[in-house]
């Protein structure tokens, strides 16, 4: 038996809008395990560019800098060079940097390096686009959650609603297509469904029902039918 088989590491990729984050916590919570939001690292790493005003593209001077930044995750939260960002790094101009900065190598190598790490040190819930694949290739149990890009647009434009703002939906529609679109084609560890991850696509499916078909798999118990949610046979 490997030291890692004592641990329970839930690994779950998707794209934007899914509803990844709310499925990881509330699984970290059902089971009492930490949770690591690998996006917010990469939005930090992006408020970083920002703050400096470097130019975002790779060469000695994001290299120097990435070798000065310091991004950790812990106790639910994010900090850049040991200050908490979690409230900062929710803006468009962050998100927008977060994308353009995770198709770099030298981003994604100091970041994953980071995970990696935390991944083989404690049982753990992550969320992101590479988890499966690269970060935690070895976790016991590996999600893919989604659903289509109609889904996840209305939900977006529900959640800005929300928050007063006065969201145009065909623009949210752009931003999750354009998302996508870098999330699947760039070149370093593009988002794709791990050969062995179990599929959930939420489009039909409501909150309690996805977290509760997390927490079935993760029990090891019979997985019943629900409209919208596919299991890969082989599992
Ligand atoms: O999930 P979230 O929208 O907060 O992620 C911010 C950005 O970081 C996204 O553009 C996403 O593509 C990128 N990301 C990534 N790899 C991860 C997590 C997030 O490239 N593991």
């Amino acid at each position: 038996m490997t030291e890692d088989t004592k641990l329970l590491r839930v690994a779950i990729d998707g794209p934007s809008g899914a509803g990844k984050s709310t499925v990881a916590k509330l699984i970290a919570k059902e089971f009492g395990i930490d949770y690591v939001d690998t996006g917010a690292m990469y939005r930090a790493m992006g408020l970083k560019i920002i703050n400096c005003g470097i130019a975002c593209e790779e060469g000695p001077e994001l290299d120097e800098l990435l070798e000065n930044t310091d991004v950790d995750f812990r106790d639910w939260k994010v900090y850049l060079d040991g200050e908490d960002v979690s409230d900062l790094i929710r803006t468009e101009e962050v998100s927008k940097m977060a994308s353009d900065c995770s198709a770099f190598a030298s981003v994604r190598s100091k970041l994953d390096s980071i995970q990696k790490a935390i991944g083989r040190s404690r049982s753990v819930v992550m969320d992101g686009r590479d988890i499966c694949t690269i970060v935690m290739p070895h976790a016991e149990y590996k999600l893919y959650i989604t659903a289509s890009a109609d889904e996840r647009a209305r939900r977006r434009y529900l959640e800005l609603k929300g928050k007063g703002q006065n969201p145009d939906y065909e623009q949210v529609l752009e931003d999750i297509n354009q998302r996508d679109y870098n999330d699947t084609h760039r070149e370093v560890n593009p988002l794709v469904v791990a050969d062995d991850a179990i599929v959930i696509d939420t489009t039909e499916m409501d909150i309690d029902q996805v977290v509760s078909y997390a927490k079935t798999i993760i029990d090891g118990g019979e997985l019943e039918y629900v409209e919208g949610f596919s299991v890969r046979e082989e599992l």
